[in-house]
């Protein structure tokens, strides 16, 4: 391979040159990544073989960091909001000749090129470079890998900078803090300053394309997981961060499309990606085989501890934080499908973890109650480790995904119910959260029963089941499901206290009321009625 002219510079912006670095890895193996990194000591490998690294200060993304410029492309489209924050183009200028003095500044630094989405009509190429190599190599992992041949003339879309050493002065940078992602849709170009978690470069990428493909491509873009049954079914899973896409899309009897953001197009979805970025906490090879077997030479987990005096992972230990992770290309799961396309959806799932244990674990959705939701986005995250705080933390995210979104949630919606309605989707609410009682007294439910209703589902055991209407939601409700107890389909059989199992529910039931109300006047008759009861 002949290596190109690197210019980490987009068009325009040649001034800034990068004088003083002695060393500019190109496109480097994942083996020499972890070598690099393994170098300069800012990891160590497992006992099977994953790099093992620590992201520093963040461990998580940083919403009120992440700002959009906002200048004459992005003013009248761009939906203003606590996830959308403005910022002036002025600063971008003044952040990106920082970052780039500042990487021109190190000895040296990691370029890579990749692109994002595998259908071949909307790809989009990006080029990263990176202060840390395992920054590198997590862009290697996540992206989608060009061959030899497509990296001879490669012409960058999007560039990438990523700078965790790199502290911002908030009064001259126009940020809140030390660290920001800015996102240039005119400069294409993307900002990471401040913060090594790798999650800030994926997802920066999503909120490009959830931009782009809804409104010049009229491709719905998703936050969700896919997989294809042996019929060449497609399964999509929505839902927020840990109800279970990355987790319940592994699974060894159909193939995997992809495990957090896809497109779905006039004629099948395709996969942003080219890899994983799955939980790791309380991991067990038993529950989770196929994530647990990723764990190998090239794949990155973070901010793990190993059992003392060891090299083994404590899949248990969240004190450096719950969101242990790991990252691997889509290949490292045996039965990935390549390319990852596949056909229109048959199944639709709204994965919920819903922590006051009152929504039932699977359930039909008719169309309306289907744009309910999805306007919705429930869920509810269990309290941190704060001491004291034991009630759930309902959170509702547009379309399960608002900190994504550059749009209206409205935009999204719409797409989806023409397609839903266009192809006769099958809609299941699943609730992978509490059952029993709410966090504290419930436990959560089984992810073995999860799978399993989950499977009755696409292999069709559920079209004819006798169902029950859920009396406050309104829902569907399985009366039996092949292999499942019979007791935990109907969440209030499984609460000891029937009477605050009904207060739970109507408090939740108000709760997606109280927040549908800045929604209700733009959605048709049919979805209003599908609000919970009162
Ligand atoms: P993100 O958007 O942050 O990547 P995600 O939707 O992909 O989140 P997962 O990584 O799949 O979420 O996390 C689900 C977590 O919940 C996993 O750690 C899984 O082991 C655990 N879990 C426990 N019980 C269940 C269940 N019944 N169904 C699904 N997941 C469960
Ligand atoms: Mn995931």
């Amino acid at each position: 391979m002949s290596v190109p002219t690197i210019s980490i510079n987009p068009e325009g912006l040649k001034n800034f040159a990068l004088t003083q670095t002695e060393t500019i890895h190109y496109q480097s193996t994942p083996d020499e990544l972890v070598q690099d990194t393994l170098r300069l000591g800012e990891g160590v490998l497992n006992d099977s073989g994953a790099l093992v690294i620590a992201t520093g200060e963040f461990t998580g993304r940083s919403p009120l960091d992440k700002f959009t410029i906002k200048d004459e492309t992005t003013e009248d489209t761009v939906n203003w909001n606590n996830f959308n924050i403005p910022m002036e183009d002025k600063y971008f200028h003044i952040i990106q000749k920082k970052i780039i003095d500042y990487l021109g500044a190190q000895k040296e630094i990691w370029v890579r090129d990749c692109y994002a989405c595998a259908d071949p009509r909307y790809r989009i190429n990006i080029r990263v470079a990176t202060e840390k190599p395992w920054s590198n190599l997590f862009a290697n992992n996540m992206f989608l890998r060009p061959t030899e041949e497509e990296l001879e003339g490669f012409k960058a879309d999007w560039h990438i900078y990523a700078a965790p050493g790199l502290l911002l002065d908030p009064k001259e940078c126009g940020t809140r803090q030390h660290n920001a992602s800015v996102i240039s849709f005119k400069h294409k170009t993307i900002l990471i300053a401040g913060s090594g978690y790798t999650g800030e470069i994926k997802k920066g990428i999503f909120t490009v394309l959830n931009y782009l493909l809804p409104q010049e491509k009229n491709v719905l873009s998703m936050h969700c997981s896919a997989n294809m049954g042996k019929d060449g079914d497609t399964a999509i899973f929505f839902g927020l961060s840990g109800t279970g896409k990355t987790t319940l899309s592994a699974d060894p009897d159909r193939k995997l499309i992809g495990d957090d953001e896809h497109g779905w197009t006039e004629d099948g979805v395709f996969n942003f990606e080219g890899g994983c970025y799955a939980k790791l906490i309380n991991l067990s090879e038993e529950k989770e085989p196929q994530i647990f077997r990723a764990i190998r030479p090239g794949a990155i987990v973070e901010n793990t501890r190993f059992f003392e005096g060891t090299n083994k992972i404590n899949f248990d230990d969240s004190s450096i934080t719950e969101n242990t992770r790991v990252s691997y290309p889509l290949e490292f799961i045996d039965n990935a499908l390549e390319p990852s396309i596949g056909a229109v959806p048959k199944n639709i799932f709204f994965l919920t973890c819903d922590a006051f244990g009152v929504l039932p674990p699977i359930s039909k959705l008719t169309p309306g109650q289907a744009m309910y939701q999805f306007i919705s986005g429930y869920t509810a995250k269990v309290a941190g480790t704060e001491a004291g705080v034991t009630e759930p933390k309902p959170t509702f995210s547009a379309c399960f995904g608002a900190p994504f979104l550059p749009l209206h949630p409205g935009k999204y919606a719409e797409m989806l119910g023409k397609k839903m309605q266009e192809h006769h989707v099958n809609v299941w609410q699943v609730n992978t959260g509490w059952t029993g009682g709410p966090y504290g007294t419930g436990s959560r439910l089984k992810l073995a029963y999860t799978r399993k209703m989950i499977a009755m589902v696409l292999e069709g055991k559920l079209d004819d089941v006798e169902t029950i209407t859920d009396p406050v939601f309104g829902v569907a409700v399985p009366k039996e499901v092949p292999g499942v107890p019979t007791e935990i389909l109907t969440p209030r059989n499984t609460w000891q206290d029937k009477v605050a199992y009904d207060e739970k529910a109507q408090y939740l039931a108000g709760l997606f009321v109280k927040n549908f109300e800045k929604f209700a006047a733009n959605v048709s008759e049919e979805i209003r009625a599908a609000a919970p009861k009162v």
